[in-house]
């Protein structure tokens, strides 16, 4: 490696080379705030670096479950600062060379492709082929399929050809796990072949039994992937094939887990080991991925794979995915947040948006995300300096202080607009509805899980408006409205900054004041402006739709600069007006990529999502949703569905919604529900609970990463989960929904 070889911390006592694994210290500051409490690291580093790895001593579960506490501190020498992509002020897509599978070019001087994988059995030719035409005719450029085992290689060799005699040239992908072999023979029919570092060749050597891994193992490990590999390497370059270096988080190798902790450091150098071997054999065409259910973790593992690349030279194309996203507006969400935030930062040539859906589903969304990446080229703002450590992989969320009197969710606030006349218009009910408050029998009205914290009226308020908004000051929700004589006591004035800088002095008021900045303001006249209005909290509103991640990126980075301004909170003020040509798939991914791409750097402590496109009740609760899928304010079960391929061992869409339906009221909770055994376990790298099909009509259930239940019958198997979830005190019984529609002529209208 070009960079040298990864090492370990070498204890100085211990011997001569010996990597231990010693016991875990507290968690880095470095950290990213986790709702259940866990730390996950996310400082930079490099493979080749210098690095101090620290893990939990003891068996493998010890340290699967070690993950969260683990810390990697990186020292680094000789890496650019800051570089992961090509500019940090406009979009500009990272150069690459072109790798080609089949006939389609990847790379940064074509557009990005779109891929999916068939859910069909891999031997079933017939529906393989009848599938893999639909997500072509769909306008999917690549398809994957599991290649499991002899019997589906060798159904590869008759799905090209069909696929060929019907006139559809598509390039098929071999997903290959465990089995070199396998890929050896499939490599002659497939135009790419997928390998997973984490188990192609290492994957089922176990380090449970050792708490020290020396030198020699590393290297006996390394001698050991180069020996699988290098047949295939050969191969693909003979036939002028591709290859795709997938890594996966939830699959790492145990070795790499020793050395690296399941970090994005160890995605980094267990991705840069293999492309070391491709690259010793002068094979260049391929392409790494860098996948993980959290968005926030793949945005950083593909960061730093960018950063190394940059510093050892390398050009290879990016293939962007986040696993297990699950299906429907969550799974759009999840995906568009991670996919979209590296396509905003110029990274990625070819995505797939994993969804548990038919295969067919993920073009639209991939075509959206491609067209938010080709929309955004170019667009941006002037160079700026940016202070924090962002650019060098360091996590942080900004240190606000939250305001007393208008009631904000430090994990993440949802805020809502509503006009002056529908304010008028809706009566009690109505106007619960409208914000997602709970009703009760009695008439009381509280908060729930998805209750918006604050709304901004739009207009001027009527008299009377005030007895409605005293309402909701009770509950409390806050209540920003225009500076007039109906305002009611402890609503918070909203004022744009242009406005402050030239009215007068402002009184103090319960409620204070809450100032909208389009962006554009310079340094200065920001501070001016916040000195001023002493504001609860800011909105950032910008003026256009195009470059808002660059328009933000400066504005925070001026605003951390500011004493004045670095501790109060700001949300994001987007705004989708109706586009011709975009639909509310393509709203969501679109506002999902530009809210994401700032929620993972920690810019931005609430949103308000206004779009034409999409009613009250699917902003608000897309609204919840992002803000989720940004690891910031959990208020929902969290699922983790694979999207099922051809290993997939039962009915996975059908399953997962009967556990949604039974399970989806327990916010802080992650299930996994995973199609097979045989990647499953390892892909649920995050979740709480595992349900995972074992065998024809048989579940496996797990507790993190202990299977607790083997083998029960499909039938009892979600049942059995449930019973679970109650054993480990992680269940609550849902809120029977009261009947509102009774209640509602007994309760004033307000
Ligand atoms: S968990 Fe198994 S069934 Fe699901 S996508 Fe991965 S390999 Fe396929």
């Amino acid at each position: 490696m070009a960079g040298g070889p990864a090492t370990a911390f070498i204890a100085p006592n211990s011997g001569a080379h010996r990597l231990v694994a010693p016991a875990v210290e507290p968690a880095s500051p470095c950290v990213s705030a986790n709702p259940r409490g866990h730390s996950q690291a996310v400082t930079a580093a490099v493979a080749g670096s210098a690095l101090a790895v620290l893990a939990r001593s003891g068996s493998r579960k010890n340290r699967r479950h070690a993950r969260k506490d683990v810390r990697v501190v990186a020292a680094r020498s000789g890496v650019p600062e800051g570089v992961y992509c090509e500019a940090k002020e406009k979009c500009e897509r990272r150069k690459t060379r072109t790798v080609y599978v089949g006939e389609v070019p990847v790379g940064s001087e074509h557009p990005i492709a779109t891929q999916t994988m068939t859910t069909t059995l891999t031997h079933d030719v017939e529906a393989t082929v009848a599938q893999v035409k639909k997500c072509a005719d769909m306008g999917i450029d690549i398809v994957r399929l599991t290649v499991q085992g002899m019997r589906e290689a060798k159904a590869c060799e008759h799905i090209k050809k069909r696929l060929l005699e019907d006139g559809y040239k598509t390039p098929l992908v071999a997903d290959i796990h465990f089995t070199p072999k396998v890929a050896l023979v499939c490599a002659d029919f497939v135009d790419k072949v997928r390998v997973n570092p984490g188990n192609f060749a290492d994957g089922r050597k176990s380090f449970d039994t050792i708490d020290e891994l020396s030198e020699e193992d590393v290297q006996e490990a390394k001698d050991a992937i180069e020996e699988a590999l290098t047949p295939l390497v050969l191969k693909l370059k003979e036939q002028n094939k591709s290859m795709r270096i997938g890594v996966n988080h939830g699959s790492l190798a145990e070795r790499i887990l020793f050395q690296y902790g399941d970090s994005p450091e160890g995605m980094v150098a267990s991705a840069i080991e293999f492309g070391e071997i491709c690259r010793k054999h002068d094979f260049h065409n391929f392409i790494f991925s860098m996948k993980s259910s959290n968005p926030q973790v793949m945005v950083n593992a593909y960061r730093q794979l960018a950063r190394e690349m940059y510093k050892l030279g390398w050009d290879y194309p990016l293939h962007l995915g986040v696993t297990e996203a699950g299906g429907g507006s969550d799974g759009r969400i999840k995906s568009a947040v991670g996919i979209g935030a590296l396509l905003l930062d110029g990274l990625g040539d070819t995505i797939r948006v994993s969804l548990t859906e038919d295969p067919e589903f993920e073009a639209k969304p991939c075509v959206a995300l491609r067209g938010v990446a080709e929309g955004a080229l170019g667009k941006g703002v002037k160079p700026f300096e940016e202070h924090s450590e962002r650019r060098n992989g360091q996590f942080s969320r900004r240190k606000c202080e939250f305001p007393i009197d208008v009631p904000l969710n430090q994990d993440g606030s949802v805020l809502a607009r509503m006009s002056v006349k529908e304010l008028a218009d809706l009566d009690t009910a109505g106007l619960c509805n409208r914000l997602g408050l709970r009703l009760r029998a009695d008439g009381d009205v509280q908060k729930d899980w998805k209750s918006v914290d604050a709304v901004v009226i739009d207009g001027m308020l009527p008299p009377g408006a005030g007895v409605k908004l005293k309402t909701l000051l009770d509950v409390p929700t806050g209540v920003l409205c225009k500076a007039g004589p109906n305002v009611p006591e402890g609503a918070t004035v909203l004022m744009t900054s242009e406005a402050v800088a030239e009215g007068d002095e402002l009184p103090e008021r319960l409620g204070g004041y809450a100032v909208t900045f389009t962006g554009e303001e310079s340094q200065d006249d920001m501070d001016a402006v916040l000195q001023k209005a002493s504001p609860r909290f800011i909105l950032l509103k910008p003026t256009t739709r195009n470059g808002r991640t660059f328009i933000a990126r400066r504005f925070f980075a001026q605003l951390s600069q500011l004493e004045s301004g670095k501790s109060v909170p700001a949300m994001l003020w987007f705004d989708y007006a109706k586009e011709d040509g975009k639909d509310q798939d393509d709203v969501v991914v679109e506002a999902s990529a530009d809210f994401g791409s700032l929620f993972v750097d920690g810019m931005g402590e609430g949103l308000l999502w206004d779009a034409e496109d999409l009613s009250s009740d699917e902003l608000r609760e897309s609204s919840f949703n992002l803000l989720q899928a940004s690891r910031m304010r959990i208020s929902k079960t969290e699922f983790i569905s694979c999207p099922s391929c051809g290993r997939t061992l039962f009915d996975l869409q059908e399953t997962t919604a009967k556990i949604q339906a039974r399970t989806g009221h327990l916010p802080g909770v992650r299930i996994a529900v995973m199609g097979c055994i045989v990647n499953g376990p390892g892909e649920m790298a995050d979740a709480d609970f595992g349900y995972v099909g074992s065998g024809v009509g048989k579940v496996d259930l797990y507790v993190n990463y202990d299977v607790v239940k083997r083998g029960i019958p499909s039938a009892e198997a979600v049942d059995a989960l449930v019973d679970l979830i109650k054993e480990h005190g992680r269940w609550s019984d849902p809120v029977e929904e009261e009947d509102v529609e009774a209640e509602v002529g007994a309760v004033a209208v307000l």
